[in-house]
């Protein structure tokens, strides 16, 4: 699918909201204001879109993505909810702390999501656009911050428009967000909480979380598969799972078209496929181009070279 040649602004309203959830249920990413800065959201649960948040910002890697739900319940239907993260969460949603916790086997959210990895960062946003967005669509809405790649996160709708004009359809005006930095992150996933990183809550004050911050996605430390890869196979050789792409076959492929956003969308369960598979080793077709298509190539040079 190309991506829409002009970006519409319109002022937060009911109008607006329906048109929004429109466009996510089309598997489009649209900017809306939360509490903290303008997010970039899509469906959750649909890969395709998830990728076409990566395509409109230009980002150069996958990185696990926050999820906003609307209320507790709903969060815990995605992620397994210790006593630990169930009091933060009661205490602060909505508003602008993230919990990460164990992701829920058998939820419906696309791997690419998670870049590959068995825990999720979720949020109860206080925003009246976000939560009626996540109302109207009844999905669990993607959305990191609404700029394009190194530049700094918007905090009005003019910022989004100046970096992302062009590539998305629609953004939501709501004026100036209350916040204006993104939230704070706390993991939840066994053991003490660890502060991910500040934000808003401070939950070192609040909830005596002890030990020092650990930088953005360190925790995650980012999922690599348990083989060793090869990178830019034209065929397989013996004892390799090839993961194919265009006109490259394999046992499995990205995208037979040859199309980066289906196979970023792809990527992370192709990975798993490969580790679970019988042979001993993983081998990956070139993806070639630009854009999402470098966004893969370096995850995947990444993955062949685990830290
Ligand atoms: P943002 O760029 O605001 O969407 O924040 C994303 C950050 O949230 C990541 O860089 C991670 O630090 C954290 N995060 C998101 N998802 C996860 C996850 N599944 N596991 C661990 N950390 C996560
Ligand atoms: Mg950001």
């Amino acid at each position: 699918m190309a991506l829409p040649p002009e970006t519409r602004v319109l002022p937060y309203n009911a109008e607006a909201i329906s048109e929004a959830a429109r466009l996510i249920l089309d598997g489009q990413p649209v900017a809306v204001p939360t509490e903290t800065v303008y997010g970039l959201a899509a469906d959750a649960t649909n890969g395709e879109a998830v990728a076409r948040i990566y395509a409109a910002k230009g980002r150069p890697s996958f990185n696990p993505l926050i999820v906003h739900v609307p209320d507790l319940a709903t969060a815990e239907q995605i992620g397994v909810f210790d006593e630990h993260a169930k009091a933060l969460a009661t205490e602060h949603w909505p508003g602008p702390l993230t919990i990460v916790v164990p992701l829920r086997e058998g939820s419906s959210i696309a791997s690419i999501v998670t870049a590959g990895l068995p825990s999720i960062a979720l949020r109860v946003p206080a925003h009246p656009a976000m939560q009626a967005l996540l109302k109207e669509t009844g999905k669990p809405l993607a959305a990191p911050s609404a700029n394009a790649s190194g530049r700094i996160s918007p905090t009005r709708a003019s910022h989004v428009l100046a970096s992302l004009d062009g590539r998305i359809p629609l953004i939501i005006d709501s004026g100036a967000t209350q916040r204006g930095i993104e939230s704070t992150i706390v993991a939840a996933t066994g053991g003490p909480l660890r502060l991910l990183r500040r934000g808003p809550i401070n939950i070192a004050a609040d909830e005596g979380v002890g030990g020092s911050i650990e930088a953005p996605g360190q925790l995650a430390s980012h999922y690599a598969p348990h083989k060793p890869l090869r990178l830019d196979a034209i065929e397989a050789e013996d004892d390799e799972y090839l993961i194919g792409f265009g006109p490259v076959r394999g046992d499995a492929s990205l995208s037979e078209t040859g199309d980066a956003v289906e196979a970023a969308a792809r990527l992370f369960e192709l990975l798993h496929l490969a580790d679970d598979a019988s042979q001993a080793r993983i081998a990956v077709a070139p993806v070639p181009g630009d854009g999402i298509a470098a966004a893969i190539r370096d995850r995947l040079k990444r993955a062949a070279a685990p830290q």
